[in-house]
C-alpha cells in the first residue's frame, strides 16, 4: 500500500472514530478513574442490571432473563445464569441481538481460531477507542505525539524485500511497521527508523517488540530508552516483559479480546486491574490456582454477552477489599497465561496450557517451541545462542518429565528461527492433537 493511500485510509478512519461519542467516552472515563472504590463498586451493579435488561431484548436471553427486574441484585441474579460458551455465539450469532439499529459488523478469526461474526454498537467502538487513548494518555502520551506501531498490520506486501518495512502515517503521527518481515536482515532498518522518528511510545504486539528487543541485545546495540512500551492482542510472558522493558522500555500490558466482555490493564507491579466499567469479570476455578476468566460485557448493547467463557486463564485473582503491591485496590489478578498457544495433551488426558517453565533458567535459549506430534512424540525446537550447550537437553528434559509425563519421547531440533502463524503469531506450543480436534 502507498503512503498516500494509507494515509487516506487513516484520514478516514481518524473521522470515523474521533466522534463525540468518543470525546464522551474519553470523559466518562476520566471521571470515572477519579471514583473511589465503593462508588465503583455500586457504579458496576447498575452498570450490570442495564446490561441484564438490554440483553432481554435478545431471542438467547429473553426467557432465561424474563424475571430480572432492574431493581433486583444483579449479581445474584447472574450468579444464576449457565456459562455461556464461544461454540454457542459461534454457532447463532444472530441469537444475541437485541435489535439495535446502527451496528458495525465484525469478523474475527478469534485467538482458539475460531472464527466469530460480531455485531458492535457504535458506542461500543467509540468506547474501545476511548479505552485505548485514555490508557496512552495515563502512562504520559499526548495527542498528536509520534507513535511507533508494530501490531500485526499489513502495510507491506509479504514478497518485499528492501525497505521501507512500513508507512509512516503523517496524520495521526504514527509509523506503522510491519510484523511480518522483521529478520536479522531487515532489523537494522526498523532500529534505525525507530530511533529516526524520535518517538519514545510503541505498541505492539509482544511478540513483535520481543523480536525486536531480543535483536538489541543479542549484537549489543544501544536500547531505545523509550517511556512506554503498550503490548496488547497476545498473552506476554515475563521472559518478554523483562527483555522488552530492558532493551526497548518500561511496559504497560493490556488484556482484551474481540468479543470485548473484558479489559484489564497492568500496575506497576505487573498486575491485570479490571476497568469494571467495562464489565464484570468472574474468575471460574479450574484448580491449582488457575481460573478461567469468565466475563459479561457492559459496553455493546448491540449484541450483549453473558457470563461468557473466554478461554483465557488468570492466576492469583484479587478482589475489590484486596490491596495490591502497586497501592492500588482490586479487582483484577496478577497473571494472565495461555492466550495463543494450543493445549498441551497428556497420554492420562490432561491438557496443559503452558509449559514455557522448562525452560525456566535454561541459559542461552533465544526462543523455544514446543510441538507435539502425538501423544507420546514431541518435538522441543531451540534457537540457541552461540553459549547453548548441548548438556541444557537433560535440564530441560527433567523439568518437562516433572510437568508432563517420562512416557513421552523428546527429540531436540535446532533452528535459527522460528516460524510464525500467518498472522504473524509465535505459538509457542503447537499441538497437533490440539489441531485435530479443532479440526
Ligand atoms: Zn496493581
Amino acid at each position: 500500500m502507498g503512503t498516500l493511500s494509507y494515509n487516506l485510509k487513516m484520514l478516514w478512519r481518524l473521522f470515523g472514530k474521533r466522534n463525540p461519542e468518543f470525546h464522551r467516552q474519553v470523559n466518562e472515563l476520566a471521571e470515572w478513574r477519579d471514583l473511589d472504590t465503593e462508588t465503583r463498586h455500586v457504579e458496576q451493579i447498575s452498570k450490570l442490571a442495564h446490561t441484564l435488561m438490554v440483553a432481554k431484548k435478545s431471542v438467547y436471553y429473553r426467557d432465561m432473563l424474563s424475571n430480572f427486574k432492574a431493581k433486583q441484585n444483579a449479581i445474584d441474579f447472574l450468579k444464576t445464569l449457565p456459562y455461556l460458551e464461544k461454540e454457542a455465539l459461534r454457532a447463532r450469532p444472530e441469537l444475541f441481538l437485541t435489535g439495535e439499529k446502527m451496528t458495525v459488523a465484525a469478523h474475527t478469526s478469534g485467538t482458539t481460531g475460531t472464527p466469530l461474526q460480531l455485531r458492535r454498537s457504535l458506542r461500543s467502538i467509540a468506547r474501545e477507542e476511548a479505552g485505548f487513548f485514555s490508557w496512552y494518555c495515563q502512562a504520559g502520551w499526548r495527542p498528536g505525539w509520534p507513535m511507533i506501531v508494530l501490531r500485526g498490520d499489513l502495510v507491506v506486501p509479504a514478497e518485499r524485500e528492501t525497505p521501507p518495512f512500513g508507512v509512516h502515517d503523517f496524520i495521526g503521527r504514527r509509523w506503522v511497521l510491519s510484523s511480518y518481515h522483521m529478520s536479522d536482515a531487515t532489523l537494522p532498518w526498523y532500529i534505525d527508523t525507530i530511533r529516526s522518528s524520535g518517538s519514545i511510545f510503541m505498541s505492539a504486539y509482544p511478540s513483535s517488540a520481543y523480536i525486536l528487543a531480543e535483536y538489541i541485545w543479542r549484537k549489543g546495540l544501544r536500547p531505545f530508552g523509550m517511556k512506554a512500551v503498550f503490548l496488547a492482542s497476545e498473552t506476554v510472558s515475563q521472559e518478554q516483559i523483562d527483555l522488552i522493558s530492558e532493551f526497548i522500555g518500561p511496559v504497560h500490558v493490556q488484556y482484551g479480546m474481540a468479543e470485548r466482555v473484558c479489559w484489564m490493564t497492568t500496575c506497576q507491579a505487573g498486575c491485570y486491574h479490571e476497568d469494571t466499567s467495562y464489565g464484570f469479570t468472574e474468575y471460574a476455578p479450574l484448580g491449582d490456582d488457575r481460573y478461567e476468566i469468565v466475563a459479561t460485557s457492559f459496553i455493546n448493547d448491540a449484541q450483549p454477552l453473558i457470563r461468557y467463557q473466554t478461554g483465557d486463564i488468570a492466576i492469583g485473582p484479587f478482589g475489590w477489599k484486596d490491596r495490591c503491591e502497586c497501592g492500588a485496590m482490586g479487582p483484577g489478578c496478577r497473571q494472565i497465561i495461555g492466550r495463543e498457544d494450543d493445549l498441551f495433551h497428556l497420554p492420562d488426558g490432561r491438557k496443559i496450557g503452558r509449559l514455557d517453565h522448562v525452560f525456566k533458567a535454561v541459559p542461552h535459549i533465544v526462543a523455544a517451541q514446543i510441538i507435539q506430534h502425538d501423544l507420546y512424540h514431541t518435538e522441543i525446537v531451540i534457537v540457541p545462542d552461540v553459549h547453548y550447550e548441548q548438556s541444557y537437553e537433560k535440564i530441560i528434559r527433567a523439568k518437562f518429565a516433572e510437568r508432563t509425563s517420562a512416557d513421552i519421547a523428546i527429540q531436540f531440533t535446532y533452528r535459527s528461527f522460528l516460524p510464525r502463524t500467518a498472522r504473524g503469531k509465535f505459538r509457542a506450543v503447537v499441538s497437533k492433537i490440539a489441531r485435530e480436534n479443532h479440526g
